[in-house]
C-alpha cells in the first residue's frame, strides 16, 4: 500500500497542550469566576452564522468584512460564514430569542472565533476570544461595570503593563460632524496618504486615524479630535463613564486617536494594550454599539462590550496557580493490583487526583509518576488479613525529592468500607 503524507495543520491554527494550555485554561477558569462575581450570564451562540449578521453589522467597509471572514456557501447554497467575533452573533439570539423583555441582560461567552490573516505571534486564524456585553442598557453605568469587571480580570490574571486607553466616539450627531471635519483634513493632504488610507477617504474615513502606516501618522496626528465637535450629551456621558473609573480606582488614559475597527461604536471605545506583545499589543478591546441592534433589523437597543483575546493574555500571565495535589497508586505485586484500583477509586471517589500506569514494575511505575509530577507515591506492600498495607513516600514539588515516608495502616471495617465490600 501506499504511504499517503500526514496532512498538515491547517495555517494559522494551534494545537494547544502543555504549558501552554494551563496557560489557556487559567484565563478561561479566571474570566468564569469574574462574570459571575459581576453577574454575566453564560451564553452559548452557534461558531457559524448567516453571513449577513456579521456583514449587516460589523460592517462592509471593516476590515474583517472585506477581507478577514471565512464566508462558504453550505451544501444547500446558503452563505454561511464562521464567527470572526461574538457581539454580531450575540445580538442576532437576543432578537431571534425575544430576549428584550429581560433587558438589561448581561451576557459572556468564550470559544474560537476565525479571521483569515496573516499568522504571527499573537496572530492566528483560528483563535479564542473570551466576551462580555450588556444589551439593552444605555446608561454610562453600563460602560463602567465593564471596564471595572475587565480590569478586575486582568488583575486577576496578574497581568501588569497593561494600559486602558478609551475614547469617546460621540453621539449620531457628534459623529457625523467629527466625519465632515476629518474628511475636510484628510482631503486637504491627501497627497500625503497611503493607498489604503485613500481608500478609506471615501468608506470609512474615522479608520485613517489608527493607520499604522508610518506615511499617515503626521496627517493623521494632526487632525482635530472629536472634542469640538461633542454635543452637550455626548460629552456628559464621557464624563460620566470617566468618574466612574476614578471612583472604581480604575486608571485609564485618553487616546483621541482611538477608533475601533467596526462600524457599530458609538460614544465609549476602549482597548487595553501592552508593549510585550509587540505589534499584537491589544488584548481587550470593545465599546457602545447602539446602532448594531437597529443594523440587524432590530428595534434601536443599546449595548456596550468587550472583547479579548485568550491566546493574548495567556501569553502575559506571570504565574499559573500551584496545581491540586495529586498521587500515584502503585501496587508492589500483581496480585495487589485489585486492591490498588480499590484505593485509587476510593480517592478519586472523594476528589483527588490520582495517576496510574498501565503496566511496569513498581519502580518504573513510581519513576513514570514522578516525571507526571505526582506529589506522592502511595505503594499497596502487602496484604494482612485480606486488608493492604498501604506506604506514602511524599516528594517536594520543586525539585521532586523525597521529604517524607509514612505507613498507613487500614483498619479492617475501614477497608471493608473503601473496597466496597460492606456499604
Ligand atoms: P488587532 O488590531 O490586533 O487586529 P482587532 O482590533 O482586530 O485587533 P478585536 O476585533 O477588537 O481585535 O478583537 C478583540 C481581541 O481579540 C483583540 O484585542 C485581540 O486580543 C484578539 N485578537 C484579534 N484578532 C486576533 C487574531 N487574529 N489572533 C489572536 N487574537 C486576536
Ligand atoms: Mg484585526
Amino acid at each position: 500500500m501506499t504511504r499517503i503524507p500526514t496532512p498538515n495543520r491547517v495555517r494559522g491554527t494551534q494545537d494547544i497542550f502543555g504549558d501552554e494550555q494551563r496557560r489557556f485554561a487559567h484565563v478561561l477558569d479566571a474570566f468564569e469566576r469574574v462574570r459571575r462575581l459581576y453577574c454575566f450570564g453564560r451564553v452559548d451562540v452557534p461558531v457559524f452564522e448567516a453571513t449577513e449578521v456579521f456583514a449587516r453589522s460589523i460592517g462592509e467597509t471593516t476590515d474583517v468584512v472585506s477581507k478577514e471572514m471565512y464566508t462558504f456557501p453550505d451544501r444547500g447554497g446558503d452563505s454561511i460564514t464562521l464567527r470572526p467575533e461574538f457581539t454580531a452573533g450575540i445580538a442576532r439570539a437576543f432578537l431571534t430569542n425575544g430576549w428584550r423583555q429581560h433587558a438589561p441582560m448581561k451576557l459572556a461567552t468564550s470559544g474560537p472565533v476565525f479571521r483569515y490573516e496573516r499568522p504571527q505571534k499573537g496572530r492566528f486564524r483560528q483563535f479564542h476570544q473570551i466576551d462580555a456585553e450588556v444589551i439593552g442598557a444605555a446608561e454610562p453605568a453600563a460602560d463602567v461595570e465593564l471596564l471595572v469587571m475587565a480590569d478586575q480580570l486582568l488583575r486577576e490574571l496578574g497581568i501588569e503593563g497593561v494600559t486602558l486607553r478609551l475614547n469617546t466616539l460621540g453621539d449620531a450627531e457628534t459623529r457625523d460632524a467629527w466625519r465632515a471635519a476629518l474628511v475636510a483634513h484628510f482631503r486637504a493632504h491627501r497627497d500625503a496618504l497611503s493607498e489604503e488610507s485613500l481608500a478609506r477617504l471615501a468608506k470609512n474615513p474615522l479608520r485613517i486615524l489608527d493607520s499604522k502606516d508610518p506615511r499617515d501618522r503626521p496627517v493623521a496626528d494632526a487632525a482635530p479630535d472629536i472634542d469640538a465637535y461633542l454635543t452637550a450629551e455626548a460629552r456628559a456621558f464621557f464624563d460620566a463613564v470617566t468618574a466612574g473609573l476614578d471612583a472604581a480606582g480604575v486608571a485609564w488614559t485618553r487616546d483621541a486617536r482611538l477608533v475601533r475597527g467596526l462600524d457599530y461604536y458609538r460614544h465609549t471605545a476602549f482597548e487595553f494594550t501592552t508593549d510585550r506583545l509587540g505589534a499584537q499589543g491589544t488584548v481587550l478591546a470593545g465599546g457602545r454599539y447602539d446602532g448594531l441592534i437597529g443594523s440587524l433589523g432590530g428595534p434601536e437597543t443599546p449595548g456596550v462590550g468587550w472583547a479579548a483575546g485568550v491566546e493574548r493574555l495567556a501569553m502575559l500571565v506571570a504565574e499559573l496557580p500551584e496545581e491540586a495535589v495529586k498521587l500515584a497508586v502503585v501496587a508492589d505485586r500483581t496480585e495487589l493490583d485489585s486492591a490498588a484500583l480499590k484505593v485509587t477509586q476510593f480517592l478519586r471517589d472523594k476528589g483527588l487526583a490520582i495517576e496510574s500506569a498501565y503496566s511496569g514494575k513498581p519502580k518504573k511505575q513510581a519513576e513514570a509518576a514522578k516525571k507526571r509530577n505526582v506529589d506522592g507515591v502511595l505503594y499497596v506492600r502487602d496484604e494482612k488479613d485480606g486488608v493492604p498495607v498501604l506506604h506514602l513516600t511524599q516528594f517536594r514539588r520543586d525539585d521532586g525529592k523525597r521529604v517524607s515516608r509514612a505507613l498507613m495502616t487500614v483498619l479492617p471495617d475501614e477497608w471493608a468500607r473503601i473496597s466496597g465490600d460492606q456499604p
